[in-house]
């Protein structure tokens, strides 16, 4: 049995705007085994990214705790942190946007080299060496080792960004939408690369996406977000054969199906979204659910686990 490699606790994170209290995430709790993918799915806003970023520490959790390979990293100083990078890196959404356009293919893969002191600037050679072995892993061509960010397509943009999380030969990796932003086609290049990846070097994912049709075939478990909250948990079978919650049931019935003979029943999702900023008892999805009885405004639902693994939360199953 695999070992688990990342386990979440109670994570909250909370910004402090003019208006009052933003609940980015709230109280949220999973593991990740080694070698597996969790898939974090939701809209645009629900809290995904932040949850990846305050994992890694990019954003200073508000409370709970995270332990990574047995160690609580919660309060680790930044120092200690600076060491864990090596084990723990991030694939952003938008390679345009999270690459310097000033620094070649080459200056950004070595870029996390020198950070990290694994070379010295001086060592040219092997740092060059070093470079190439990464462009041949991800599929991009050696004769662009000099080329600027924007001489590239996305989906090579996006290799790059794979090259520079990978090249310190990091454990787990936090994949923040990385084909969100890409054409379907070249979607599919970059997935299949990662889970050639994944298998050629035992690397875990925390899969962040809008789309669960994306993470159907790569996650080991899925975990759906709600404007902060994780409102189901489980494996791809139990969330796509057995959606427990009214917002997971809406967003899968807004995957489109491929034959067009058979009508889609899309759910629509009505009503206004609640405010995350000062956000008060009850559900947070009340106010758009098909569902809503009385005590859905009044009174917070909490997590049920319904069959093993298999976690919802809704006053519907309380
Ligand atoms: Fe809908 Fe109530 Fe369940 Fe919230 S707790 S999802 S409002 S039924």
């Amino acid at each position: 049995m695999s070992n688990t490699i990342l386990k979440v606790k109670n994570l909250t994170k909370n910004f402090y705007t003019a208006s009052g209290v933003l609940s980015a995430v709230s109280n949220i709790s999973f593991e990740i085994k080694t070698g597996e993918t969790l898939g974090v799915v939701g809209e645009s806003g629900c809290g995904k990214s932040t949850l990846g970023r305050a994992i890694l520490r990019l954003h200073e959790p508000t409370s709970g705790e995270i332990y990574f390979d047995g160690t609580n990293i919660t309060k680790l100083p930044p120092a200690e942190m600076k060491q864990l990078r090596n084990k723990m890196q991030i694939i952003f959404q938008d390679p345009y946007e999270s690459l310097n356009p000033r620094m070649s293919v080459s200056q950004a893969i070595a870029a996390p080299l020198l950070i990290q002191k694994r070379y010295k600037s001086s060592q040219k050679h092997e740092i060059n060496q070093k470079v190439l072995e990464m462009m041949d892993l991800v599929g991009l061509a050696r004769r662009l080792v000099n080329s600027y960010p924007h001489e590239l397509d996305g989906g090579r943009r996006q290799r790059i960004g794979i090259a520079r999380a990978l090249v310190l030969n990091p454990k787990f990796i936090v994949c923040d939408e990385p084909v969100s932003a890409l054409d379907v086609s070249i979607q599919a290049q970059i997935l299949n690369l990662m889970q050639d990846l994944q298998e050629q070097f035992g690397l875990t994912y925390m899969f962040i996406t809008h789309d669960l049709s994306v993470v159907k075939h790569l996650s080991n478990k899925i975990l759906v977000m709600y404007l902060g909250q994780m409102v189901e948990l489980g494996t791809p079978s139990q969330i796509f054969e057995n959606p427990l919650h009214p917002y997971t049931q809406a967003l899968l019935s807004a995957i489109p199906v491929p034959d067009p003979n058979i009508p889609m029943k899309r759910v629509a999702l009505t009503g206004e979204i609640t405010s995350p900023i000062n956000i008060g008892e009850g559900c947070r999805f009340a106010k758009r659910c098909l569902y809503a009885k009385e005590e859905c405004s009044n009174v917070s639902p909490e997590i049920k686990k319904i069959e093993p693994g298999h976690l919802v939360m809704c006053h519907l199953f309380s």
